[in-house]
């Protein structure tokens, strides 16, 4: 049976779903549960060749729908071009139909590729790189363990620039902590005005309870955001954007606090920020009550739902009882909250994890 990993980007739902490496080579991330306990390793194109028969043969004839391919796991990226080239039209060989090819990429294995090694992956129809940038301030990088600088950030980023693949980077507000908050907001804006990527995709941070992070929270050596100030901070991050062609995704992550801050820098930033400015207008109670909303039924709530007095009552009194239960109370509920939507880590000692590797790269 052919293998699967378990993510891809929240676009790919309907995507084939072709798994060239396992796991993630670097897997050090404090931020990221998904490959935890798993080893990395390359696939040969020959396994790769055999799912993607089987697939076929599961999949049609008849029933070979698909329209887009995604490469997993992590980062396909670290494979020689020559594998990535073979895979990518074996794939378009099997599924005639298919026209978009995305995959996963670390910002070291994209800058390792030169312009040449670019064109043969276009010329075979990768169309799509997705990378997890999180932030441009080389002191949150350090603190998460990211394995990557800021300039490795922007040489990878501009290199798929270049090749006129796509290229989306996903951000992290809130992973820097009260300390670094503003830091992140400018020196992400800074590196993203360079890259001007198609996709900026937001995905505000929220810390899973086994992460070695929650470990430096307790002994105070990180301070946590409250979902306001991450939406301040995000306000501040997208006033710094410039006014490019990139588009500024709020709505595909339930973590996002407002997920209708969602269009394109040249054209809706002044309409994305009057929003943030609505919601930060509210006061602070009403801000509490729309968290409150927002994290119990994840999903796009217009503000507007403000304007229900018997909701605003119902929640008002859930949040007076968390907060008669224990001090700081409504903020423990509203982090668990956000903690159910995380993947969990696939060992129960994150805490422990290297970056396991069975294959050397
Ligand atoms: S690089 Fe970090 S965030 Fe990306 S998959 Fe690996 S551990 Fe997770």
């Amino acid at each position: 049976m052919f293998e699967q990993g378990v993510i891809r980007p929240p676009g790919e739902a309907y995507s084939l779903l072709v798994r060239a490496t396992r796991n993630c080579p670097w897997n050090r991330c404090h931020i990221c549960p998904a490959f935890k306990g798993k080893k990395f390793s390359k696939r040969s194109v020959a396994e790769v060749r055999q799912d993607i028969d089987e697939m076929a043969d599961t999949y049609g004839p008849g029933k070979n729908n698909f329209d887009n391919a995604f490469l997993q796991d992590a980062d396909s990226l670290i494979l020689p071009t020559d594998q990535l080239v073979e895979i990518i039209t074996y794939i378009k060989h099997r599924f005639p139909a298919i026209n978009r090819v995305t995959t996963y990429a670390r910002a070291k294995s994209m800058k390792k590729k030169g312009p040449e090694q670019y064109k043969r992956l276009k010329g075979a129809g990768l169309t799509r790189i997705h990378t997890g940038m999180e932030s441009g301030s080389e002191n949150v990088l350090k603190i998460i363990q990211k394995g990557n600088t800021p300039k490795d950030i922007l040489e990878g980023g501009m290199r798929v620039r270049e090749s006129g693949i796509s290229l989306c980077e996903y951000i992290m507000p809130g992973v820097g902590g009260r300390t670094y908050s503003r830091e992140h907001a400018l020196k992400t804006a800074e590196i993203l005005n360079q890259i001007r990527p198609d996709f900026i995709r937001v995905r505000s941070f929220a810390l899973h309870p086994m992460s070695p992070l929650q470990r430096v929270v307790d002994e105070g050596g990180f301070e946590l955001m409250t979902d306001e100030e991450v939406v301040e901070e995000i306000r501040m991050l997208l006033v710094n954007l410039d006014e490019m062609p990139s588009y500024f995704r709020c709505a595909d992550f339930s973590l996002n606090l407002l997920m209708q801050i969602d269009g394109r820098l040249d054209k809706d930033k002044d309409a994305m920020i009057r929003e943030i400015d609505r919601f930060l207008s509210l006061g602070k109670d009403k801000q509490r009550a729309y968290v409150l909303l927002q994290r119990s039924y994840p999903g796009m709530k217009p503000l507007d739902m403000l304007e229900d007095e018997q909701l605003l009552e119902k929640l008002y009194r859930k949040i007076q009882e968390l907060e008669d239960q224990e001090e700081g109370g409504f903020e423990k509920y509203i982090r668990l909250l956000k903690s159910y939507q995380l993947p969990q880590p696939q060992t129960k000692n994150w805490g422990e994890n290297k970056s396991a590797r069975s294959d050397k790269s």
